[in-house]
Parts: structure tokens; C-alpha cells; sequence
């Protein structure tokens, strides 16, 4: 039996070339040959929670009558998301520019386009209301976010991947019912009067605004902590990196998946799976391309 979850986000297409460095300001450089891949938080996530967690996944978003829109689609459509929630719009499909050092450092520009326009309409609201795990980002209006999360029904979970860093409004606040942030989100949000030093330390901090909340911690691995709870460290399998890219949507994708199964409860499981995942994402190249499926996942985590 398998859960029910619907990501409310982004889709980009990531234009990729490896660089010997990155450009200084009024500088030109020659990089090696274009990649062209799918990519965008909310859709990485999509993929992830289908591919990767075996939930039955919508993907709520907006993408343009282009080239790109198409690329996005076939992707989805590959890992079995289901697409009739997303917008056509007369706006550029999202895009984000990326150049690679050779020591795997990224410097991005996303130009959001149509992402800018994502909306919870009739249809939308239909099928979150329907959802397990609802599951947002902050790459697309926080007003989208606020009423993704208010249609969702008694008992769904609202699982926010506060990505990229900005601030949170009340009313975004108090819908969370599990927060997943990296160590750089999770000290923006705490806010540097927090004090906090440690992932134990920021996730203490986190939960006074939200009853739970994990902390990713890269190859290190994920912090799970809930209120009147002790948090429990869940260890990242060893493996050979290659590309980072796409390992935290990775993580909340199969993580929501897992919650849309088991509940609230069965979250120190859901960390194991979703760690196992991102660990799988890691040895391979690309975003969405990276995302393994269920099986490996599931045998790695056991
Ligand atoms: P983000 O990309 O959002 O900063 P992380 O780098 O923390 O996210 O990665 C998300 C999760 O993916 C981690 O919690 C971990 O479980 C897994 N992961 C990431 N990098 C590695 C790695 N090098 N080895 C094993 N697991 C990894």
C-alpha cells in the first residue's frame, strides 16, 4: 500500500557546464560541452517521492509552452508523477544557469520564470485534499506555499524543506508539521541570537516553532528531532560521491514518501530511507536523473 503526496515547488531546467573556475565579474571563460537537465526543487522532490519512496506523487507547479517544459514532463512523466495539476502559462519555463569548478563547487543564477506564477486553484486544492504528505519548498510564492498547506485535510502532514533560506512568515510557521533544513537553513532560521552551535543545538531552537523538525547533515548523514522527544542521529551509508547535486530534494522526497505511509510516528524510519536515498543520489550525475529507485533504497536502508 502506498502513501499519497503532493509537492507543491518549482521545476528548472539546469543548464550545466564544468568550469576550470568560476568567472570573475566582466570576465569570459570557456567551459566544456552544455548539459541540459531536469531539475527544480519541486520537481527533484516529485521524482524522488515517486522513484525513489513508491508514493502515489502529483506534482503542483507551472511551466511555459517551451522546449523546456517539454524536457520536464518527460522526466516526471518517466518516474510516474502525476502532471494534470501543473500550469501551462505564457511565461519561460524556470532556468537555472550552473557552472562546476573542478573541485564541485556550483554557482548558480536561477532565473524562475514561471515558477513565479505556481497556484493552488480548484483542481490543486482537490488533490491536496486528497494528499497523505503535502510537500513544499520556498522557490515559488510564499502565498502558494500558505495555501498549499492550508488545504491540505485533518491528519495530512504539511512537511516544509525550508530551501533556499529566506524568512518565514507566522502564518507559514504555524502550518509546519515537519521541517527538514540543512545546517546553513536551520542557523538562518534559529537567527544568530539563537545561540545555537550544534544540529542538536538549532533543532532545540527549531522546536519551538515547529513539533519536528530534521536536520540534514550531508555525509554525515540527518539530526531527526521531535517535540518532548531526544533527538537521534541517523548515520549516511559510506559511498563514493561524484555529485551532490539533487541529494537533498532526494532526501525529502523519499522522507515524505515514508511519512505518507507511516505517519508522524514512523519518522526515525523515514530519515533511515531518505538518508539511504540521498546516499544513492550522490554516485551519480545529474538531479532528477540521479534519483534511484525504491528497491535500492529499501535494501540499502536495511
Ligand atoms: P543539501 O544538499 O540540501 O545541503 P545534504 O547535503 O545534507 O543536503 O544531503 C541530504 C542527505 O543526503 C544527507 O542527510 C545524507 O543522508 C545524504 N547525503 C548527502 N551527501 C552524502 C554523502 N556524501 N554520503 C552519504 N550520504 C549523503
Amino acid at each position: 500500500m502506498s502513501g499519497t503526496v503532493v509537492v507543491v515547488g518549482s521545476a528548472n531546467v539546469d543548464l550545466v557546464v564544468d568550469v576550470p573556475r568560476h568567472p570573475a565579474g566582466g570576465e569570459t571563460i570557456l567551459g566544456g560541452d552544455l548539459r541540459r537537465t531536469p531539475g527544480g526543487k519541486g520537481a527533484n522532490q516529485a521524482v524522488a517521492a515517486a522513484r525513489a519512496g513508491g508514493a502515489d506523487t502529483t506534482f503542483v507547479g507551472a511551466l511555459g509552452r517551451d522546449e523546456s517544459a517539454e524536457l520536464l514532463l518527460t522526466s516526471l512523466g518517466a518516474a510516474r508523477v502525476r502532471t494534470d495539476t501543473v500550469d501551462r502559462i505564457d511565461a519561460p519555463t524556470g532556468t537555472a544557469l550552473i557552472t562546476v569548478s573542478p573541485d564541485g563547487e556550483n554557482a548558480i543564477v536561477v532565473a524562475p520564470g514561471a515558477n513565479s506564477h505556481v497556484r493552488v486553484g480548484a483542481a490543486q486544492a482537490r488533490r491536496i485534499a486528497a494528499a497523505d504528505v503535502v510537500l513544499a519548498q520556498l522557490e515559488i510564492p510564499l502565498d502558494t506555499v500558505i495555501a498549499a498547506a492550508r488545504e491540505r485535510r485533518d491528519g495530512a502532514l504539511f512537511v516544509l524543506n525550508a530551501a533556499p533560506s529566506r524568512e518565514l512568515p507566522e502564518a507559514l510557521w504555524e502550518q509546519v508539521d515537519v521541517l527538514v533544513v540543512n545546517e546553513h537553513e536551520a542557523a538562518d532560521l534559529a537567527g544568530p541570537g539563537s545561540g545555537a552551535a550544534t544540529p542538536e543545538d538549532l533543532a532545540a531552537a527549531l522546536l519551538a516553532r515547529v513539533p519536528a523538525v530534521v536536520v540534514t547533515l550531508g555525509a554525515a548523514g540527518s539530526l531527526v528531532a521531535r517535540r518532548g522527544g531526544e533527538p537521534v542521529r541517523v548515520p549516511a551509508a559510506v559511498v563514493a560521491a561524484v555529485d551532490t547535486t539533487g541529494a537533498g530534494d532526494t532526501y525529502c522526497g523519499v522522507l515524505a514518501a515514508a511519512l505518507a505511509q507511516s505517519g508522524p510516528a514512523g519518522l526515525a524510519r523515514a530519515a533511515r530511507l531518505a538518508g539511504a536515498a540521498g546516499a544513492l543520489a550522490v554516485t551519480r550525475p545529474g538531479a532528477q536523473d540521479a534519483v534511484p529507485h525504491a528497491a535500492d533504497v529499501v535494501a540499502l536502508a536495511e
